[in-house]
């Protein structure tokens, strides 16, 4: 008989990073960062992403950074809207750290 008590992720301090590769909540986070930080969700999941990163030190540390990178962009080109080309390489970036943050 082999009964193995998977554990789940309760002590988020550890730093250890063990999200489950599936229906993991910081991918839909970091997914919908961008249109959170430009204003473009709903109310609805406005509040969701808000609330995850409320809990969430990862993604609350990439939500800041990507908001002071989306400022020094729009300080830089006197717009607010993040060149295309920009914003391809920083989704690479996230990928990145997504991979990083949910294997
Ligand atoms: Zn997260």
């Amino acid at each position: 008989m082999t009964f193995e008590s998977t554990p789940e992720q309760l002590n988020p301090e550890s730093g250890s990073a063990q999200a489950a590769q599936a229906g993991c909540p910081c991918s839909e986070a970091n997914e919908h960062v961008w249109n959170y930080l430009d204003g473009e969700l709903s109310e609805q999941d406005c509040s969701r992403i808000k609330e995850h990163l409320a809990v969430c030190k990862e993604c609350r540390d990439q939500y800041e950074s990507e908001q002071s990178l989306k400022e020094a962009v729009s300080r830089s080109c006197g717009c607010d809207e993040v060149p295309i080309t920009l914003r391809a390489e920083i989704s690479v970036l996230v990928a990145r750290l997504r991979n990083q943050s949910c294997n």
